[in-house]
């Protein structure tokens, strides 16, 4: 409880360093559910002492105000924008034109390129006085209500002096798949990319609306060092004299921004310096990045080089676009042209039918798309989109292949319209139309039962090694199941006789079955295919209540750190509805309830815990058995960081931990810090 005002400064601390952790570190401190109940104590004693609120707290990041338009901000220095190459000769011309420039020798920065919003920050005395979007460079908006609710943007930051922070105001890719969902089914059109996804939600009057969005901030540079508030007020005598001053400070780029990182803000996973003679040097940083391209949460469409000693930059200046001493080097596409062969409907597990655009195969970043998701038929009826239409398709990563643009002025007028369904195209039942949503209620719909086969089977649910798509589909037109349940009950000898099966492959299908015998709870609880209860839920639930959840007064639900309404009414209607079945199912599969583990001894116990390199067993696993032994596994090193273990060929954490003076550990070592018993 917080009694004085003592007290509430050092709650606000805390909650500033846990927010640290959490948004710019991706290591927390603490769970989500201790960070909201100190929130609500520090919102609720700034309610009683409005006079004595601290302007950094976390709680002021979302203010009430809604604006009716953004003030124009006119930027003291121009935010440039950046030339492009999209080749090795592209670069080298590139690199030959630099060198004309200068009979210095220099090296190159190279920084990924974030493909979102930039933003500029001015801080003052420590304190961020304005956030401004790029708009044509000169002049942008005012968007500083809406970059306090971004975490990862300090408040205020540990350096007096003014300064301008530039950078990129970005989604993650999966933020951006889930809000893109919430979208569909609140029946508004679906952002295009992650793009217009961040820079959507930065320009938003409504601060609370920004807030919703887990937007992510990664500055790349610094724009006027030194105080001034208007552009027209400084002469260029003082303006080179400042800039001399802060260039001398840091003399290259990378130093300036390992200070900017130091600050409080968010360092991109990936950096490095190459001379400006070895260009092998940056063609390898070039293959690194698109090798680590897919794992990387945000989108990166490139990799931007810079001339290193920031002395040069002013001297080498600037064409009428561009700064001449930076470029993007571009990655392979991941936007490519085709065609709209087809469009079929696909009928979920749950009746949603999904229609699916049947693309002329484009090979797009190194993959063959020949499919790409329409969300639903709101969604080409707002884009028109036609079979025969020539579109513009994005992939990326996790990114679900998808349209986003169809391009009218190619068409012939022989393209047809996709007409809305009326009728469930497996079993032809009448649909229920909800706008969004398009459902077969039907449930004994084929498709929504063999669906609902192959997800209880599917790898994040029992693992049935060999239940996959064709063989569900087989099994359940040869009558052998109709129902999940079912399966427990199949013989080698019927099985045997299906076409492409032989006696061995019957007897693996059968052994595979009998093998979820003794599964997770949390496999089995995910298996039910309960609405809005996934794998991290089902987690949750079995950790709670175990294998008997189902017994559980719903009320109690409430209780789970991140269960809502929603959630928990799903839980309810699925089990009065299939009680019988989870009973069933039980009997069957005897789910094992998760392990509490004695774990005093360990000498893991609340130790912070980074896996770095290829390990001898899948990294997963060791994380889990590291979880078990009390420690806390994150993925990035900080000075927090208790121990660095090693496998072969470790990279960038190493270094980083070798710099912080973390303790390192050789996986043999952990082996034998766990002891034999556990080796296996
Ligand atoms: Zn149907």
């Amino acid at each position: 409880m917080i009694g004085s005002y003592e007290d509430y400064k050092k709650a606000v601390q805390t909650l500033k360093k846990w927010a640290y952790y959490y948004y710019v570190l991706d290591n927390p401190l603490v769970t989500d559910e201790e960070y909201d109940k100190l929130y609500k104590e520090v919102e609720k004693w700034e309610k009683t002492h409005p006079d004595k609120i601290d302007p950094t707290s976390p709680t002021r990041r979302v203010g009430d105000v809604v604006l009716d338009e953004f003030k124009k901000a006119k930027h003291i220095t121009r935010m440039w924008s950046m030339e492009d190459v999209f080749d090795k000769n592209e670069f080298n011309e590139w690199v030959n034109r630099v060198k004309k420039l200068s009979s210095k020798k220099f090296t190159f920065y190279i920084e990924p390129k974030f493909d979102g919003a930039s933003l500029n920050l001015v801080y003052k005395d420590g304190k961020l006085l304005r956030a401004e979007t790029r708009g044509n460079g000169e002049i942008g908006e005012d968007v500083t209500l809406n970059a306090k609710t971004i975490n990862s943007i300090p408040l205020e930051i540990n350096y007096k002096e003014f300064i301008e922070i530039r950078g990129e105001v970005l989604i993650s890719k999966k933020d951006f798949e889930k809000l893109n969902e919430e979208r569909v089914k609140k029946e508004e059109a679906p952002f295009a990319n992650p793009r217009n996804a961040a820079a959507g939600s930065l320009r938003q009057l409504d601060p609370k609306i920004t807030a919703k969005r887990p937007l992510l901030f990664y500055p790349w540079g610094v724009g006027y060092p030194v105080e001034v508030l208007n552009s027209n007020e400084i002469s260029e005598k003082k303006y080179n004299e400042d800039k001399q001053k802060f260039i001398n400070k840091f003399n290259t780029y990378k130093n300036m921004m390992d200070f900017i990182y130091s600050l409080g803000f968010k360092e991109p996973p990936k950096r490095g310096e190459c001379d400006s003679e070895d260009l092998d040097c940056v063609y390898k940083k070039y293959d690194e990045f698109i090798e680590i391209r897919d794992e990387i949460p945000v989108m990166l469409d490139g990799m931007v080089v810079k001339v290193n000693e920031l002395n040069l930059l002013e001297k080498f200046g600037y064409t009428t676009k561009f700064p001449k001493w930076m470029v993007a080097f571009k990655f392979p596409a991941v936007e490519k042209e085709t065609i709209i062969e087809d469009v079929i409907i696909q009928v979920g597990r749950t009746g949603v039918l999904t229609p699916v655009a049947i693309l002329k195969p484009v090979e797009i970043g190194g993959v063959i798309v020949e499919r790409a998701t329409l969300h639903n038929f709101d969604e080409i009826k707002r884009l028109d989109i036609r079979i025969g239409d020539h579109v513009i398709v994005i992939r990326s990563g996790d990114v679900i292949p998808k349209i986003t643009k169809v391009l009218y002025h190619k068409r012939k007028g022989t393209e047809k319209s996709i007409p809305r369904p009326t009728h469930c195209p497996v079993c032809r039942a009448e649909v229920l139309d909800e706008g969004a949503l398009i459902k077969c209620q039907n449930l004994s719909c084929p498709a929504r039962i063999v669906n609902t086969i192959i997800y209880f089977a599917s790898k994040n649910c029992l693992d049935i090694d060999g239940l996959g798509e064709s063989v569900a589909r087989l099994l359940y037109e040869k009558n052998l199941i109709k129902d999940v349940t079912d399966l427990f009950h199949l013989e080698v000898e019927e099985l045997e006789k299906l076409p492409g099966f032989a006696r061995k492959k019957a007897e693996n299908l059968i052994n595979a079955i009998k093998k979820t015998k003794g599964s997770e709870c949390w496999r089995f609880v995910n298996s039910l295919g309960i609405e809005h209860i996934g794998e991290v839920a089902s987690k949750k639930i079995c950790e709670r209540f175990g294998v008997e959840f189902y017994k559980i007064d719903p009320a109690e639900f409430y209780k789970i750190d991140g269960f809502g309404p929603e959630m928990v009414k799903s839980i309810e209607e699925f089990v009065r509805v299939n009680k019988n079945r989870i009973e069933t199912l039980i009997k069957y599969i005897e789910p094992k309830n998760p392990e509490v583990k004695e774990v005093k001894n360990s000498p893991f116990l609340d130790k912070r815990v980074v896996l770095t390199g290829t390990m001898s067993k899948p990294r997963e696993e060791i994380k889990e058995l590291l979880e078990s032994l009390g420690a806390h596994v994150s993925n990035s090193v900080s000075k927090k960081t208790d121990f660095l273990i090693l496998g072969k060929d470790a990279g960038s954490k190493l270094e980083k931990a070798e710099k912080l003076g973390v303790k390192i550990l050789k996986e043999e070592e952990m082996w034998k810090m766990i002891g034999e018993e556990n080796a296996d």
